[in-house]
């Protein structure tokens, strides 16, 4: 029985998620959850399964890794859909209602925030206090941010399932030691790319600017449905060649129309940056954002020694 139309389950799991031995069971008593509370019901809690609603996929990533097999996590949106259109049906409102937890990040996705206004969940956590950038809420393109958020997922679970203290302890201490080993690996690519300009096609960048030392320029904007108007392309163009930039950076599952036109005109490259949004199923985080990185290096303009 899929109770929950068009959500991810990912129920064939992944390497390094076998902790627990109730995998099986934590998946049962989850959708039983699901189909008891969608029907107006209280919180699951007191169920084997313990189930968490996560709104986008780099909180699906955090909620998986730190609560391991004691956790069902459903996301809503599905693999390979835009994060920022996301659209719930009904029934995945009313799931909103009955999980045990509710992970997202405010700010992000209309549609869910919405929702969540509408269904009051009685455990939420929010990401957005993550974000001091205005009006952007991209922080899980900083994995310093990504690993404060593992410390802070940890501690709800926690909380609300105590007798698995040890081991959301244990997955947070691992996941955080992966986001440690990710922004070291970034900050050692990109020492020598300190101040250069991250020509960006979609403005998801800036917690990553920020995190690294670079200057993000975007084209299309914090929301990459909105189109550029022509002031916004001459500033860009402006930037590109009197900066030197090298590389116009877009996302393969958006159209690169705009941003391969400008480069094209200008004379310079074109690559791949990925928000980290619309995620494929064999993509994961750190493969997400260590393609990222080697994109990065290569494009931008770095100084080397010199
Ligand atoms: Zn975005």
């Amino acid at each position: 029985m899929r109770t929950l139309s068009g959500a991810s389950r990912g129920t064939t799991g992944g390497g390094g998620r076998t902790r627990g031995a109730l995998p099986s069971l934590g998946l049962v008593a989850g959708l039983l959850t699901l189909a008891a509370c969608s029907g107006g019901g209280g919180a699951g809690a007191g169920d084997d399964g313990f189930t968490v609603l996560t709104s986008s996929y780099p909180l699906e990533y955090v909620v998986r890794e730190v609560g391991g097999s004691r956790v069902e996590v459903i996301n809503l949106t599905a693999r390979g859909a835009d994060s920022h259109a996301t659209e719930l049906t009904p029934r995945q409102v009313a799931a909103l209602g009955g999980a045990d937890l509710v992970v997202h990040l405010s700010g992000l996705q209309p549609g869910v925030d919405a929702a969540l206004a509408q269904q009051q969940p009685e455990h939420l956590l929010d990401a957005a206090p993550l974000a001091d950038r205005e009006g952007d809420p991209h922080v899980w393109l900083d994995p310093g941010r990504m690993a404060t958020l593992a410390g802070q997922v940890a501690d709800r679970l926690t909380e609300l399932d105590p007798s698995g203290a040890s081991d959301h302890r244990a997955g947070a201490r691992a996941l955080v030691t992966e986001l440690r080993a990710l922004d070291e690996e970034y900050a050692a690519a990109l020492a020598p790319c300190r101040g250069a300009t991250l020509v960006t096609a979609h403005e998801a960048f800036g917690y990553l600017a920020d995190a690294y030392g670079l200057e993000q320029v975007g084209i299309a904007g914090i929301d990459p449905h909105v189109e550029p108007s022509p002031a916004r392309l001459r500033d860009v163009v402006d930037v590109v060649e009197g900066r030197g930039v090298r590389t116009v950076f877009f996302e393969a599952t958006t159209s690169p129309r705009v941003a391969g036109t400008l480069a094209e005109d200008l004379g310079v490259a074109t690559a791949v940056l990925h928000p980290v949004e619309r995620v494929a199923e064999d993509e994961t985080y750190p493969s997400l954002m260590r393609a990222n990185l080697a994109a990065l290096a290569a494009g931008l303009d770095c100084d080397g020694d010199g």
